[in-house]
């Protein structure tokens, strides 16, 4: 990612050197989308500050986007859910969860419950290989290895224990299979919670590790707070499905509008074909960048990266096609 320059207002500022007060960078993160905060974030501790001090801004940034970004639920149980957070999760990208793969992608997760993504329509497609749709079932014991139905992994596991996981697992919220559909790094992890809280209670020396430790007691009232928040995480995994269709669609739009833009009015300019203006970097980036905060490109910002993409065209310096 070009880490020197970010796009705000349809502009790109260097943050090194224009020096605003912090109200005028609290207003213009007010008008910015969770992505440009996200980036603002990582450009240096003084904007974290701000953001910090101005929660709302997170707030404001998943307002701005259209369509809207459903909100986080409000949740007791412990585990974050904070705006910040909440960012990070949708428009922060993570590692591909097909084993083979790993890939690190800034793509929206295709099970947003299991907090489970994808890096390319060929993952998709590994994933997806096993489901039989009409029967709703799993063909193939491959995908235990990204999530595992309900029957097969909290009953018929022979562990007891995993049966009281149920009230408050999250599960795919995609309904794919007769069986909800789990994840399996988190039933190990819900695992190693239990055996640790009762090594804990039962004072044994020895015990799994984990990250916050409990009593049993004290892991059972947790479990009934994550069963209180279950619906709301369920809910809004429902709701965050429905966004991706509208936002991808939207996103769609732009993306023609922005190519016509390309074609009608730099192309016939320029006298460059339009495609292979779509192949240098510079307009590629501009390409990806506006289509992600579903802004239109215009002469100013064409005037912006003119240099570059022509720079580009003359030498020949193309993108490598990742998908
Ligand atoms: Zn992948």
């Amino acid at each position: 990612m070009d880490r020197e320059k970010y796009k705000l207002f349809n502009v790109s500022l260097s943050p090194y050197t224009v020096n605003l007060p912090d109200v005028l960078w609290l207003e213009i993160m007010l008008k910015a989308s969770p992505l440009e905060l996200l980036q603002l974030q990582r450009v240096s501790k003084r904007f974290c500050d701000i953001l910090a001090d101005n929660p709302r801004s997170w707030t404001e940034a998943r307002h701005n986007m259209n369509p809207p970004v459903p909100p986080p639920p409000h949740v007791n149980a412990a585990g974050v859910w904070t705006e910040s957070a909440y960012a990070q999760f949708l428009f922060g990208g993570g590692n591909c969860i097909v084993k083979s793969c790993k890939k690190w992608t800034a793509r929206f997760p295709t099970s947003y419950a299991l907090r489970a993504r994808v890096c390319s329509t060929k993952c998709d497609a590994i994933l997806h290989r096993h489901y039989e749709t009409e029967a709703r079932k799993i063909n193939n014991g491959y995908l235990t290895s990204c999530a595992i139905p309900g029957k097969r992994g909290l009953r018929q596991m022979g562990q007891t224990q995993r049966l009281h996981f149920r009230n408050w697992l999250v599960h795919d919220e995609r309904d794919l299979t007769q069986h909800p559909m789990y994840r399996v790094s988190i039933v190990s992890a819900a695992d190693q919670e239990w055996f640790s809280a009762r090594a804990i209670t039962e004072k044994r020396p020895v015990r799994p590790p984990v990250a916050v430790l409990r009593t049993v007691e004290e892991l059972k009232a947790q479990y009934k707070l994550r069963a209180e928040a279950l619906p709301q995480i369920m809910q809004n995994a429902e709701a965050l499905q429905v966004w991706s269709k509208q936002y991808a669609d939207a996103r769609k739009a732009i993306d023609l509008v922005n190519v016509s833009f390309l074609k009608e009015v730099i192309s016939p300019r320029e006298q460059i074909p339009y495609r292979k203006l779509l192949k240098t970097p510079a307009v590629s980036r501009a390409f990806e960048a506006f289509g992600q905060s579903l802004s239109r490109l215009d002469i100013r910002i064409w005037c912006g990266m003119r240099a570059n993409a022509v720079r580009e065209y003359r030498e020949n310096i193309t993108i490598r096609h990742s998908q």
